[in-house]
């Protein structure tokens, strides 16, 4: 009680306390500090950058384990890259893609697997249906458009049954968008979908979001960034608390508590039940925050002495329908002196592995990369790997997927500020949600909403 009572006589006053700092917590900050507000950005964990987290091999090879890839269509990721100064890698792209499906692997130098005109023609025809629908949803407003109810009824998997007229193409399209969202397409609604669609901009600009990623890691960004926020960043600090009324705010952590006009509250909407608002959250967004839970995802990385697909004329980059491995990639550094290969393990294959021993897991997967990409796939000189649904303060990835019902019933309250909390993070994005370049535009949008809400009292 005596340890309570000093953390709740020295709160420190700053204008806006901003929760969690990850790329949207760190972006806000950015901001703020160019609009000469003060600010300071409590963060659970023992490091800024959330949902992004590198790493170097043994020889210093620098690996993503978290969020990795950008297209050339995340301007503000790519503004920022410049921006800080690091250098951006095309994916390796030469040779066959592998497209292992109901137990066939093929090979494919295009973008489509070897398939029948027909299934070509089907799925071509459901790429239109979708960018078409798509267009339907508000990017910002989802829950209005007229189709909202309709299609959040309905999963994905049904969306995707009812509009495909051969099995090869309803494969296909099941192939690319499970790996696309890390979910299996009965876990989510096709409202979702449609949305995260709609905030791409088209199914072509989502399928060229893995075309980059940056030579010195997703994290390096961060820190850049964080070096640049000094001491406003206070790591270690889980918010417990947030007591509120019409124009002030307190935060408390364990250790701090902050006094403010507003709070940016940028954690994944899943872990809001982690925090106790007083008074509580209206029934809506609390209700929202309980059915937003992450999808499963296991990420590792295998390094080999050489990226010895190449030689095999393949590119690295192999899709699977079979469990455990869903996605390969090719990360291997420039100069090519190793070879690393992102693999991807996502919905309900790294719940089938997830408890597994980590040698058994390392068995499973080397398994299944030779059958995609050949024996020496069998002989990685390093395995790593992050299982992003057992890190407390994200539970899964890459974003959250909401299942039927939710968005059309609970989703006007995703952004909406109550009092003077206010949201962010890539789930309240409107462009690109879901992605690194979510992040950025929800702070972006955040941070106009709060100064205009100061101004205006
Ligand atoms: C395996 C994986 C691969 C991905 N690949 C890509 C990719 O290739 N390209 C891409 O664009 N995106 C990718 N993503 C998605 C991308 O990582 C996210 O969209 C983005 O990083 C989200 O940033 P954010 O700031 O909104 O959320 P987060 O990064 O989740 O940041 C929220 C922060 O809040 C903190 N926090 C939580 N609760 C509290 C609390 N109570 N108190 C204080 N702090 C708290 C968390 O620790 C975290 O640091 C991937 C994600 C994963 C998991």
């Amino acid at each position: 009680m005596e340890k309570i009572g000093s953390i709740m006589s020295n709160k420190k006053k700053v204008d806006i306390v901003i929760v969690g700092a990850g790329l949207a917590g760190l972006t806000a900050a950015l901001e703020l500090k160019k609009l000469n507000y003060s600010f300071v950005v409590l963060e659970a964990r023992n490091r800024p950058g959330g949902r992004i987290h590198s790493t170097v091999t043994s020889d210093n090879v620098t690996i993503d384990l978290g969020a990795q890839w950008i297209g050339p269509h995340h301007k503000r990721m790519m503004r920022l890259i410049a921006e800080y100064g690091l250098q951006l890698i095309p994916t390796y792209r030469t040779g066959n893609t592998i497209y292992e499906m109901k137990g066939k692997r093929k090979k494919t130098k295009g973008k489509l697997p070897t398939l029948s005109p027909i299934a070509i023609a089907d799925i071509m025809k459901m790429k239109r249906k979708i960018d078409k629908i798509s267009r339907k949803v508000p990017f910002d407003t989802p829950w209005t458009s007229k189709l909202a109810q309709q299609l959040d009824k309905i999963t994905l998997a049904e969306f995707i049954k009812t509009n495909s007229h051969t099995k090869a193409g309803m494969s296909f399209s099941k192939l690319l968008i499970e790996e696309a969202l890390c979910a299996n397409l009965y876990e989510v609604s096709a409202l979702d979908f449609l949305w995260c669609i709609r905030a791409a901009g088209s199914i072509d600009h989502l399928l060229a979001a893995e075309d980059y990623w940056i030579a010195e890691g997703a994290e390096t960004l961060i820190n850049r960034i964080a070096e640049s926020l000094g001491e406003t960043i206070h790591l270690n600090q889980p918010v417990l608390r947030v007591m509120y009324d019409e124009k002030t705010v307190t935060v408390y952590t364990e250790k701090e508590s902050w006094q403010a006009k507003k709070v940016i509250v940028t954690t994944p909407p899943n872990l809001l039940t982690r925090i106790c608002f007083d008074p509580p959250l209206p029934a809506s967004r609390v209700q929202l925050s309980e059915r937003a839970g992450l999808p499963s995802v296991i990420k590792m990385i295998c390094v080999y002495d050489q990226p010895f697909w190449r030689e095999g004329g393949l590119s690295g980059t192999a899709y699977s329908d079979q469990n455990p491995v869903k996605l390969t990639i090719d990360s291997s550094p420039l100069d090519g002196r190793r070879g690393v290969l992102t693999v991807l393990i996502g919905g309900d294959s790294a719940r089938q592995i997830e408890s597994l021993p980590l040698e058994s897991k390392q068995v499973e997967i080397k398994k299944a990369l030779v059958r995609l990409l050949g024996e020496k796939a069998a002989f990685p000189i390093e395995m790593f790997e992050k299982d992003w649904s057992a890190e407390e303060w994200t539970r899964g990835g890459y974003g959250t997927h909401f299942a039927t019902g939710v968005i059309s019933q609970f989703g006007a309250s995703l952004n909406s500020p109550i009092g003077p909390i206010h949201w962010a993070g890539t789930e309240t994005a409107s462009e690109w949600r879901m992605y690194m370049e979510g992040a950025i535009q929800s702070a972006e949008r955040v941070t106009v909403e709060v100064i205009n809400a100061i101004i205006k009292e």
